[in-house]
């Protein structure tokens, strides 16, 4: 070992992160196999409207269905995906599959939306408006069933052309989600700079929301504030009846979690989206 035999010298070869920087190239290598065997697949997770007592629409969740290892979530991809820049081809195969997806909702004459997570990377040249509406129109899908969700730190990288990304989306009629809301730099202004239609509040929020007094004050400020601005509020993370309940008497109308379906399999949406519309009928209500 080089550390070892040069007294007070250090070596800059670490083995460890010699290992780790295989593995690196070696998941790197595999995602770009993946784009081309088709092993990414893209999960739903429906989103209620506790008001209209129905699936209004469902978030995209990518997947990786690994030939050897199995499942993976995006959580042990995404990362590196972002870092290498494989995730701006990651996104325009989210962005055709998104619209297969609306496509197939429209033809069965679903009243849909689908929303699709977008990376810092991708903005503003990584995901072109341009792009983004040549894909509906080839699919013949209405712009308005498309929502893009952005977190604040993506709008941070580069204000200006964020700004403009996002004002020439929602000009052509797609809609913009503030994801993961209350993690990030949060604040009434940057509402006001980058005009968004709907706040995601996050799940850390939602998680102690029976039993943390500052989550609770937290999560009725946002949907307080949501409402003076003109803007819906889903809440994401809603794993019990009285997390739901806490909800639906703060005013949130929009549901996104376990409570009522995991992220599902396009095959399987249907029939989450009918098992939860089953759970609203008066004998179970
Ligand atoms: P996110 O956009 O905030 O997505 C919500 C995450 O919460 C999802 O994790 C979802 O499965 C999970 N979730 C939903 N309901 C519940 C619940 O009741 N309890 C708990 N504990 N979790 C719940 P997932 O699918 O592992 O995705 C993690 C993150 O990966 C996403 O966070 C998003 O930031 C990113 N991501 C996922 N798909 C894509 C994609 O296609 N493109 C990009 N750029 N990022 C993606
Ligand atoms: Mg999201
Ligand atoms: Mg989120
Ligand atoms: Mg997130």
């Amino acid at each position: 070992r080089a550390k070892a035999s040069g007294g007070g010298r250090f070596s800059f070869f670490d083995p460890a992160m010699a290992e780790t920087a295989e593995r690196r190239r070696t998941l790197e290598t595999d995602m770009q196999l993946a784009l081309r065997r088709n092993e990414f697949k893209l999960f739903l997770q429906p989103v209620v409207d506790l008001s209209g007592k129905r699936v209004v629409g469902a978030e995209a969740l990518i997947r990786w269905q690994h030939h050897e290892k199995g499942l993976i979530v995006p959580d042990a991809f995404i990362p590196l995906a972002e870092e290498t820049g494989l995730i701006v081809d990651i996104g325009l195969w989210c962005l055709e599959e998104a619209c297969l997806r609306l496509a197939e909702w429209q033809r069965e004459g679903r009243d849909l939306y689908l929303s699709l997570n977008i990376s810092a990377r991708q903005i503003p040249e990584g995901l072109p408006p341009a792009v983004v509406l040549d894909a509906v129109r080839r699919h013949g899908v209405d712009a308005s069933r498309l929502v893009l969700e952005i977190t604040e730190g993506v709008l941070l990288a580069d204000v200006g052309r964020s700004q403009s990304w996002l004002r020439e989306l929602r000009e052509s009629g797609f809609r913009i989600y503030l994801d993961d809301f209350g993690t990030g730099y949060s604040s009434l202004s940057y509402l006001k700079r980058f005009p968004v239609d709907t706040v995601k509040i996050d799940k850390s929020f939602i998680r102690d929301l029976n039993r943390n007094e500052n989550d609770r004050a937290l999560v009725e400020a946002i949907i307080a504030m949501a409402r003076s601005l003109r803007l819906q509020v889903v809440a994401e993370g809603v794993e019990d009846a009285e997390q739901l309940a806490q909800l639906r008497q703060m005013g949130c109308n929009y549901i996104q979690g376990y409570h009522f379906s995991m992220p599902v399999c396009s095959a399987d949406f249907a029939a989450a989206a009918e098992s939860i519309a089953r759970s609203f009928l008066p004998e179970n209500a």
